[in-house]
């Protein structure tokens, strides 16, 4: 599908004849294809990586690296295992303007399927918490399995209007607004995209991002950053928002420290009032069109934190029992706080419990902490998600080391072999990262592994 005719002419008058037509170029080009590892759970990087065909490395990410081609990620266990997200590269920026968030709170308002959502996780570490939303209840199954599979177990996914999280107000060190847009930038990745856009279209999103940096605002504490992005290049979406906030935040905006660039990297720097802004062209760097801006809230604001009043009590203490059973599942225990919601009991960082309660009790959570799984007379039948905890202690329950073969039966969900698995539950794991869990029973296995997670790829 060629390019719309009205956005090839404003690319032109916009950047001039050369330069629009660069771009243009550009868009018909081929897309370069990355991964941004998952620093603890890739093992051997080396390894990962020369089997990847990974080319080089993301300039602007610590864990980002191209590779030569795209390969069949769904035949890949280490992808299911969640050791790697195969994230576009220009996207990963926004690790660098989030500035230094360990143990702190971040905000994701807009989050599926949560390549980014992945990457604040990383970064938070263990005693932080990422919040992220998604509006689109579909959408937000799909965000609420990669977070399970990135298995940090520090982010608490909702799905609600950014309005419902604007009454977290004063809560959040950092926002990130990466909004829905008209979507230019990926004319390239996504050929079908093209045919979805129109100056109407731009128009909307961009009223739609307005309303949503408000909310986010109210969120953001005084001293914390705000990252706003787009993966589309017109002003009306990328600095023509900016300048619309600037003009009801006023001087409430300040200034953040910014990271060094590099002049080679082929980023278009700029300012907006107190925004820093940075535009990747997809002729000038290697990633897909996006555009990202940051600033902080000043931190002469003041403002209380508030949140809205509890509509619902969902959470039981674990008993002593069941949390001397569940910390013998995880290598942390004393970093965690056991709740129960029904029968099932989920971990919770210690150190954010207590936000996690709070929204929980407000929002529609759809998934928190990491799920440990079911008591039955006092033992743990874990949840699929433990498996993929990176917190996990192996030495609770036997390995089962599987070759190719049975790795893609176990990831179809079909049948396996009893061979190398011990009685009773074990931990499913490729070249000895953990997949999930399956159950021998004499001669018989029960393959544990999710059914919305099975490859149906023949
Ligand atoms: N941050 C995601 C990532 O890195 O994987 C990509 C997010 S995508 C650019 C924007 C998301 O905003 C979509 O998932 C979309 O469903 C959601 N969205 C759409 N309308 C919205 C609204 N009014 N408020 C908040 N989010 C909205």
């Amino acid at each position: 599908m060629e390019l719309p005719v009205a956005f090839a002419g404003r690319v032109v008058r916009d950047l001039g004849p050369e330069e629009g037509a660069a771009l243009c170029a550009a868009l018909d080009g081929v897309p370069p294809v990355s991964v941004r590892l998952h620093p603890a759970k890739c093992g051997d990087a080396g390894a990962l990586l020369r089997r990847l065909g990974a080319c080089g490395r993301v300039p602007w990410c610590a864990d980002g690296h191209y590779l030569a081609e795209r390969p069949q990620f769904t035949f890949d266990p280490a992808f299911h295992a969640g050791a790697y997200y195969v994230q576009e590269a220009a996207s990963q920026f926004v690790g660098r303007l989030v500035g230094d968030v360990a143990g702190r709170r971040v905000l994701d308002l807009c989050a599926a399927p949560g390549g980014k959502t992945t990457l604040y996780a990383s970064l938070v570490g263990p005693e932080g918490l990422v919040v992220a939303n998604e509006i689109d209840r579909r959408r937000a199954s799909v965000l609420a399995d990669n977070v399970r599979k990135w298995g940090t177990g520090n982010v608490a996914v909702t799905t609600c209007e950014p309005k419902a999280l604007g009454e977290f107000e004063n809560w959040f060190d950092a926002v990130a607004v990466d909004a829905p847009c008209s979507g230019e930038g990926m004319f390239r990745k996504d050929p079908a995209s093209r045919g979805e856009w129109s100056e109407g279209n731009v128009r909307l999103c961009a009223a739609r991002q307005d309303a949503i940096l408000r909310e986010a605002w109210r969120a953001l504490k005084p001293g914390g950053r705000l990252i706003y992005s787009t993966c589309t290049f017109n002003r009306d979406e990328d600095e023509g928002t900016l300048e619309r906030m600037l003009a009801w935040a006023g001087d409430e905006v300040a200034e953040a420290a910014v990271p060094e660039v590099g002049a080679e990297w082929g980023i278009v720097c700029g300012q907006v009032g107190a925004f820093r802004t940075y535009r990747f062209f997809p002729h000038r760097a290697c990633g897909e069109g996006f555009f990202a801006a940051v600033a902080c809230k000043s931190p002469d604001l003041g403002g209380r934190m508030r949140s809205p009043k509890a509509r619902r009590t969902l959470f039981g203490q674990a008993d002593k029992g069941a949390v001397a059973e569940l910390g013998r599942w995880v290598r942390e225990p004393a970093a965690m706080r056991f709740v129960t919601v029904g029968d099932t009991f989920y971990g919770w960082p210690a150190a954010q419990a207590e936000a996690v309660r709070t929204l929980s009790e407000a929002l529609p959570v759809i998934c928190s902490g990491v799920a440990m799984g079911q008591l039955f007379k006092g033992r743990l039948k874990p949840d699929p998600a433990l498996a993929f905890f990176v917190g996990l202690d192996r030495a609770a329950v036997p390995v089962a080391e599987f070759g190719p073969d049975e790795t893609l039966s176990y990831l179809r969900r079909a049948e396996v072999r009893p061979d190398a698995l011990a009685e009773g539950m074990n931990l499913v794991c490729a070249e000895g990262r953990a997949l999930g869990f399956a159950k021998r029973i004499g001669g018989r296995v029960n393959n544990l592994y999710p059914n919305s997670l099975r490859i149906l790829k023949q």
